[in-house]
């Protein structure tokens, strides 16, 4: 037969330390299940994560319900042979007791300001969310019902739980019907709220110590809520402080003034980003009419480029030197370049060709490619392609053998690659 455990939390949430006996245990997965005729420890339920603590020597690491009875999961296994002590973590307990009253005088709030219903809760590690049943809440909305919620709390008012009976319930103007049909515990924000709640509450509101709303996300068909309460708000305060404090002294400037200082810096940064990238096109232009002027050749006609560019920062830059160089070649007639940079173990390369070459620029980098086993692609005026530097791993290879040690020099060196477009084209 099964012993009915007493669920000690019911009626003392603030009760840390007790003894029980142990009705039964098991091991399962290196872990002791273990089961009580009465404990102080709250099980994960109602949005409410579980207590932490010891009996005797086992650490609790878990608290959970199971067929209408509670289990802690234990480190190590208790001793049957006589009574055990129990002792919750009180910081961890009190900071749920805080965040999980904090939600009720929320939603209570939320819905004798605005008409929302609560119709999700979760208590995070960090934050607590409630799912408020409105499609739209504006900052003003917001911080109406943070004020009232925090009203609540300065009023001090008592929180009760109480266990009635079915028929008792009439009495009560409950804000969701209760999920048992027997002993129903209502808990009692005195002139706020009575709600069927299995969770444990600070005896007064002002134990809550403040409500703080972070901020709210649409969802499909509510808004999610972000706040926190007690201890929590004052952590989230004082980083918050330290925050503001940093960047008022990096920006020289007051609390006050903090947005406006940040809109000035980040509009300084877009014109000197400007001025950056006119420097950076002029200094393209400069540098591809010298290579126009040091590497083309001309043979029938035709102005031929090829070169390796150094000191490139990204593949997409060769395509700027390209533009530059073609810009400068159109002039003079027929055309056709090949542009080679070396950039994180690959070599990149850029063929462009102009309109009436007696070759296309894909057919051109395809030839290249052949030999070094690179990749690429383009259309028959502008292709683009690249090819690994070193093929063989230097540590792969033996040290001592001198033909080995060749193999494993990188190959496809820009230069190379330029000297195979010369080759191809001429
Ligand atoms: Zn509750």
């Amino acid at each position: 037969m099964t012993i009915t455990q007493q669920r000690l939390y019911y009626t003392d949430s603030t009760l840390t330390e007790f003894s029980a006996a142990v009705l039964d245990q098991f091991e399962e997965a290196g872990r002791w299940h273990a089961r009580l005729n009465r404990t102080a420890f709250y099980p994960t339920s109602g949005g409410q994560p579980h207590d932490t603590g010891w009996l005797n020597d086992s650490q609790v690491l878990d608290v959970y319900v199971l067929d209408g009875e509670v289990y802690h999961v234990l480190d190590r296994p208790l001793p049957t042979d006589g009574p055990v002590r129990g002792r919750v973590d009180w910081d961890r307990r009190f900071d749920h007791m805080q965040q999980h009253c904090g939600q009720h005088i929320l939603s209570a709030c939320f819905e004798q300001v605005l008409g929302g219903r609560t119709v999700g809760f979760h208590l995070g590690e960090t934050v607590v969310t409630a799912d408020i049943e409105l499609q739209q809440l504006s900052p003003h909305q917001l911080q109406a019902v943070e004020l009232k919620a925090n009203q609540i709390v300065w009023e001090n008012r008592a929180v009760t739980a109480t266990f009635v009976q079915p028929q008792d319930l009439a009495r009560f103007n409950l804000r969701q019907p209760p999920k048992v049909s027997h002993d129903i515990r209502i808990v009692s924000i005195a002139g706020l709220e009575d709600n069927p709640c299995g969770g444990t509450h600070p005896a007064f509101t002002g134990q809550v110590g403040q409500v703080k709303i972070l901020g709210a996300e649409r969802l499909r068909n509510a808004t999610r809520v972000y706040f926190v309460c007690g201890k929590r708000a004052l952590l989230d305060y004082a980083d918050k402080v330290q925050v503001v404090e940093e960047l008022c002294k990096e920006l020289s400037t007051g609390q006050g003034d903090l947005a406006n200082s940040v809109q000035k810096m980040k509009q300084s940064i877009l014109t000197a980003q400007k001025a950056e990238l006119r420097w950076q096109q002029r200094a393209v232009w400069h540098e591809a009419k010298e290579m126009v002027r040091q590497a083309s050749v001309r043979r029938d006609g035709r102005n031929v480029v090829c070169t390796a560019l150094e000191s490139l920062t990204q593949p997409q830059d060769l395509k700027s030197y390209a533009n530059a160089i073609v810009d400068l070649l159109k002039e003079k007639g027929e055309y056709a370049i090949a542009l080679v940079a070396e950039l994180d173990g690959r070599v990149h390369l850029l063929t462009a060709v102009s309109e009436g070459a007696p070759f296309g620029a894909r057919d051109w980098l395809q030839m290249v490619m052949e030999q070094t086993g690179g990749k690429g692609g383009g259309n028959a005026r502008a292709a683009q392609g690249s090819v690994q530097t070193s093929p063989v791993e230097p540590s792969a290879v033996d040290a001592s053998d001198p033909s080995a040690r060749l193999a494993s020099e990188p190959v496809n060196r820009a230069s190379e690659v330029v000297n195979l477009f010369k080759q191809a084209i001429f």
